[in-house]
């Protein structure tokens, strides 16, 4: 899977080029916008996979863009993630009226931004039913069970969790925060060493059915998926 494509709107420059570099740096591709209608140009052009939108721009409001993008074919199920500086609750109903489908308050943690993008994506990405294939091992979303060549390993809801998020995004190295944010979902505040216990037991059970090497510990950056 390439990566996935961002549209950062946002008028202040530190806070877009803040959030730009963030992102690039967790993987993904970023363009950015300081006003809605460069952001309507940058849609049009290159079709972002989500969009992040600050509430207040020059030109109008991100809730407005959200309204039109909401009344276009095109657009309709754009993942839009609106950026507001005011907590109220008002602030908050209106954008769900406008059809957003997560906000952040500012100021926001990277690791808070990383976790709200990555569910907003999930949910928008129709699961897929395809078996994920590496070698002899055959992960079937659909059954949620696992085989090597024939025989079939049991593993723990996390460790099955955590296999089919590593395949499904092989050959990308991710972080401990990143597999937290990522298998055990926002919100969950559990510690970074919890991943390498369940990443130990995982390469345990794989070792049983002679699969070897897979799951890769990558030095100073986290663990990667693959069969080279
Ligand atoms: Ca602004």
């Amino acid at each position: 899977m390439s990566a996935r494509r961002i549209l950062v709107v946002e008028d202040e420059a530190a806070i877009r080029q803040m959030i730009a570099f963030n992102l690039s740096r967790a993987g993904f591709e970023v363009d950015e916008a300081e006003d809605c209608s460069t952001a309507r140009l940058r849609i049009a052009d290159s079709r972002p996979d989500l969009l992040l939108v600050d509430w207040m721009l020059p030109d109008s409001s991100g809730l407005e863009l959200t309204r039109t993008l909401r009344r276009e074919e095109a657009n309709r199920e754009m993942p839009i993630i609106l950026l507001t500086a005011r907590a109220e609750e008002r602030d908050k109903i209106l954008g769900l009226d406008g059809g957003a489908d997560d906000y952040i308050t500012k100021p926001f943690s990277p690791r808070e931004l990383l976790s709200r993008i990555n569910a907003v994506l999930r949910r928008a990405a129709p699961p897929s039913d395809e078996p994920l294939i590496a070698g002899e091992l055959r992960l079937d979303p659909v059954s949620h069970r696992v085989f090597v060549g024939e025989r079939e390993i049991g593993l723990g809801p996390t460790e099955y969790r955590l296999l089919k998020f590593l395949m499904e995004n092989a050959d990308r190295v991710y972080s401990r925060t990143q597999l937290l944010d990522s298998v055990w979902g926002q919100n969950v505040y559990v510690e970074e060493r919890t991943v390498d216990v369940h990443v130990r037991r995982l390469r345990k059970v794989l070792e049983e059915f002679q699969v070897d090497g897979y799951i890769q510990t990558v030095r100073g950056a986290g663990y990667r998926f693959s069969t080279r």
